[in-house]
């Protein structure tokens, strides 16, 4: 392993570590851990079960349904891991706890996780982990307000967030800057051939090479799509001069009813 290269280096606590593959063996992510860009180890709690039927799961007291993860499996696995990155010389990791009562996962949230060089993930399964297991946990992320089966998938979409952000993992024409959220804006519509599709036509703008008429173009349409679609993005945005009169010309016509 070149160290040098690595940008961010993950260890996942999870019982179910063959599903790493979806995001380790394919695509954009498969690319970056291919070319040592990203580092990933798994940690099974099981391994650190001390019983002879390797238990990691027991029921809650006080009764009620399902069972949750125990602490010592969980918290053996962590200090495993955070011993692993600290002998990789990452000063800057960072235990987070995949759970739905944990931050809502957002393009800021991502940004600030970035300054980590190495991350612990818990993915956790049944109803969670004992919650004493919290005193080795430093956030919770949660990916939206619902409940999966696992932590697995909500870690995998943290992680691939993160890696497509790192330099050298995107080409230039996959670049993360025009995405959306990244200026507050929904990305603009895109076409490709064929140039007349069942009687639609490309916007003729587009096939111009007018490069400038182009950028604006696409400046109009996101805010456009980002008015229709998440105004509350709109709301939170301090509008460039350029973005505000766009913005008065997609108003004007909206009222002439004329889009
Ligand atoms: N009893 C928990 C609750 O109601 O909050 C749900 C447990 S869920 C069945 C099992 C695990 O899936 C959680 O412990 C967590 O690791 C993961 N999980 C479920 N939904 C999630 C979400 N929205 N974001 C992040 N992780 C989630």
């Amino acid at each position: 392993m070149r160290a040098s290269k690595v940008l961010l280096t993950f260890d996942i606590v999870t019982l179910m570590p063959e599903m790493f593959s979806a995001i380790s063996d394919y695509g954009v992510t498969g690319r970056a851990f291919k070319e040592n860009i990203v580092n990933l180890n798994l940690w099974n709690p099981r391994e650190f079960s001390m019983d002879l039927h390797k238990t990691v799961d027991d029921r809650t007291y006080g009764g009620g349904p399902g069972m949750l993860m125990m602490a010592n499996p969980l918290v053996e696995a962590i200090e495993a891991a955070k011993v692993r990155q600290s002998n990789l010389g990452i000063k800057s990791s960072k235990v987070i706890h995949m759970t739905p009562r944990g931050k809502l996962l957002s393009h800021n949230e991502v940004k600030r996780l970035l300054s980590c060089k190495g991350i612990v993930i818990i993915s956790s399964r049944y109803e969670g982990i004992d919650e004493r297991v919290n005193d080795w946990i430093d956030e919770e992320i949660s990916i939206g307000d619902y409940v999966l089966s696992g932590g697995e998938l909500a870690a995998m979409t943290m992680m691939d967030c993160l890696i497509r952000q790192l330099p050298g993992v995107l080409n230039d024409d996959e670049s993360a800057t025009q995405d959306s959220f990244v200026d507050g804006l929904l990305d603009h519509s895109h076409f490709t051939r064929p140039e007349v599709f069942k009687d639609m036509k490309v916007p003729e703008v587009l096939l111009s090479g007018n490069h400038e008429k182009i950028r604006l173009w696409r400046l109009k349409e996101s805010l456009k799509l980002t008015l229709k679609k998440r105004p509350d993005l709109l709301a939170q945005k301090l509008l460039t001069k350029e973005e505000t009169r766009l913005l008065k010309e997609i108003q004007i016509e909206q009222e002439q009813g004329s889009i």
